[in-house]
């Protein structure tokens, strides 16, 4: 047990009681603590007064009446005598998600963020007794003959589950008991160990982008997540580690992280993080210079000619009967050929194929061409077969009058012809935006407003201008 114990500032194996099952809208009713360290093994509890009522199967099952509770102390009033007993230490708790999830939540709200390492003897039974489907705590006592005292009140079961940590040190050998609940309470033992703690720790479960860099600010890896701290720390997380992930975090030196309203916010800024640092380990690391798409141009003879756009001359929002994208003009070609072959179009028509004045195209010979080439089909049929080919593929053009604001909480991304000229909170800034210039068209950023436009409240900024 030392060899676990010294790694933290010890153990605290906690359990509480509610008058409900939802952590951010229940109250806790009892908070049960052991905690055991070099100085020993002690003892404590408190009744809690919640803010609701306790409904009355709850009074039933725990023994904690509404009556019990009226003079108790409120959370707030308890915190920091809490606080003092579960800080730095490992939090050992059976289905640990509930009881740190509900003192996690009472916490934030009295202005304590509590991020101990966590431990769940569910999940320590499971893995030391992977033959037994049930691991519930009745399960544990009545397998290991636990001794019981007040079942369902907060002091009881925790010493429930201290017995059982104890029953599980003397049954199994040190070495399997530290790899087991190093493994568990996953995020202390596979941190990446040239990163302080501390710093994760202060990570905000919020939406955002973050950013891993290696020695000498080598940018490894820009990610976004609805929540930064989670998603950061599950790269690190013992369950999912691969070995990509491991080469990950033995490179970071250095997190920074960038809070955004919401999801829209956090992609836009990611797609342009990533072009701009170019991570080593972000796979869409993809070279948009080749961008390019077909424009349907009306020929002389009544028909359409398809032309690639690429460059700086993509302007998708302002283009009319723009078909795309392809990454190179060779992926475009071939693409355009694919379609012409399925829909008997004619590829000298298409400029995919060059012959003499009045000769037919090789696909005419094959019966593959209608004869547009040669006047057997008229150029106007031939081109509106050809629009109806590519429908598939036509981008859609910029749907509004002109700039427009997507509103996610107090973010503005203003966006227009499909180019995001930035993020603003303040009037001036939306000014300083409109008036900065359209950036050059990028595909991902196009895909991220084509969801967000339909989703989100849009306003519209043409009357700023
Ligand atoms: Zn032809």
């Amino acid at each position: 047990m030392n060899l676990i114990t010294s790694r933290w500032r010890g153990l605290a194996f906690v359990d509480i009681e509610t008058n409900g099952g939802t952590a951010t809208l229940d109250g806790i009713t009892e908070i049960g603590i052991v905690e055991v360290d070099e100085d020993g093994v002690r003892e404590w509890s408190h009744l809690v007064r919640p803010a609701g009522r306790i409904p009355d199967f709850i009074q039933k099952l725990t023994g904690i009446s509404n009556e019990m509770v009226a003079e108790a102390p409120s959370f707030a009033e308890l915190a920091e005598e809490v606080w003092n007993r579960l800080d730095g230490r490992l939090f050992v708790a059976h289905n640990a998600r509930f009881d740190y999830g509900f003192l996690r939540n009472a916490f934030e709200r009295v202005g304590m963020p509590l991020r101990p390492p966590v431990l769940c003897t569910v999940k320590l039974s499971r893995a030391l007794f992977p033959e037994h489907r049930r691991h519930g705590l009745d399960a544990l006592i009545e397998r290991h003959g636990l001794v019981v005292g007040d079942r369902h009140r907060a002091l009881a079961d925790a010493q429930l589950v201290w017995q059982f940590w104890q029953l599980m040190h003397r049954q199994f050998e040190p070495e399997v008991m530290e790899a087991v609940v190093s493994r568990l309470a996953g995020r202390a033992a596979s941190l990446p160990p040239h990163v302080d703690p501390a710093v994760l720790d202060g990570m905000p479960e919020r939406p955002g982008v973050y950013l891993f860099y290696g020695e000498n600010e080598l940018p490894l890896y820009v990610g976004k997540s609805k929540d930064i701290r989670t998603r950061v720390l599950s790269h690190f997380s013992a369950d999912h580690s691969s070995a990509k992930e491991m080469s990950l975090s033995q490179q970071l030196r250095r997190i920074e992280w960038i809070e955004t309203e919401g999801e829209v916010g956090a992609l836009l800024l990611e797609a342009r993080l990533v072009k701009e640092r170019q991570p080593i380990h972000n796979r869409r690391l993809r070279r948009t210079t080749g961008l390019c798409a077909w424009q349907l141009v009306e020929d002389r003879q009544g028909g359409w000619r398809p032309e690639l756009v690429r460059g700086p001359e993509l302007d998708p929002g302002r283009q009319d009967n723009l078909f795309g994208f392809f990454s190179s003009k060779t992926t475009a070609s071939k693409a355009l050929r694919t379609l012409a072959e399925e829909h008997n179009l004619c590829q000298v028509c298409l400029g995919l194929e060059k012959v003499r004045p009045g000769q037919s195209c090789f696909g005419y010979q094959l019966k593959r061409c209608k004869g547009a080439c040669i006047g057997l089909e008229p150029r106007a049929v031939h081109g509106a077969r050809l629009m109806m080919a590519l429908h598939a593929l036509k981008v859609e053009r910029w749907p509004y009058a002109g700039p427009v604001g997507i509103q996610e909480g107090r973010d503005l991304h203003v966006v227009d012809n499909w180019c995001w000229l930035g993020t603003a909170r303040q009037e001036e800034e939306v000014w300083a935006l409109l008036e900065s210039g359209q950036p050059a068209f990028d595909l991902d950023i196009f895909k991220i407003l084509k969801k967000a436009v339909h989703k989100e409240r849009v306003v519209p900024l043409t009357s700023v201008v």
